[in-house]
């Protein structure tokens, strides 16, 4: 089963990071093509992204490694979602399911017989709300030339900055304008 899944970005297409270690957030800057690739990607694999992270580690030398922009430290590509992405995969997992179980009901209620002195009777289990998931325009853009990539920080941040995707080490003064 293919469950699409869009992912808010804000206005620079910024998608929200979160730090499994310092759990400070920021974000990576997508390419419009990976935007596209992003909701073009299934639920089955967030989940899978997002589950990730219980048997990340050296067990799994197929799995890319990413630097937090703080705090320096490394962790699976798959480790970096926030809280609330991962609520958000989890609503839509569990109303998958429950329309699932909705389904096989239904279809047990259809048994039935006129003649039955026993009847099933279908009763719908609600599906929950999903939740809103929105991206607010906040945090600065960074450039790292060493990987041609972006990525937005903390208004704030005055230290080093590593690189998400390769881990050089930027001193913050290199930020353009
Ligand atoms: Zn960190
Ligand atoms: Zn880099």
């Amino acid at each position: 089963m293919l469950i699409k899944v869009g992912l808010p970005v804000d206005n620079d297409r910024g998608l929200r990071r979160c730090c499994p270690f310092c759990k400070r957030e920021f974000k990576i800057v997508l390419t419009e093509e990976e935007l596209k690739g992003f909701a073009q990607k299934g639920l089955e694999s967030f989940m899978i992204e997002a589950n990730g992270e219980s048997d990340a580690g050296q067990s799994e030398p197929l799995q890319e490694e990413r630097t937090c922009p703080y705090c320096g430290q490394k962790a699976s590509v798959s480790s970096w979602w926030t809280q609330a992405q991962v609520d958000f995969f989890m609503d839509i997992a569990r109303n998958m399911a429950i329309k699932e179980i909705n389904k096989s009901f239904k279809r047990l209620e259809r048994l039935n017989r006129p003649s039955s002195p026993v009847k099933f009777e279908a009763r719908e289990i609600k599906q929950v709300e999903p939740r809103v998931l929105s991206e607010p325009n906040d945090m600065k853009v960074f450039e790292l030339p060493c990987c041609d990539q972006r990525i937005k920080i903390k208004e704030d941040w005055s230290d080093k900055v590593y690189c998400f995707f390769c881990g050089f080490p930027h001193e913050s003064e290199a930020e353009s304008n």
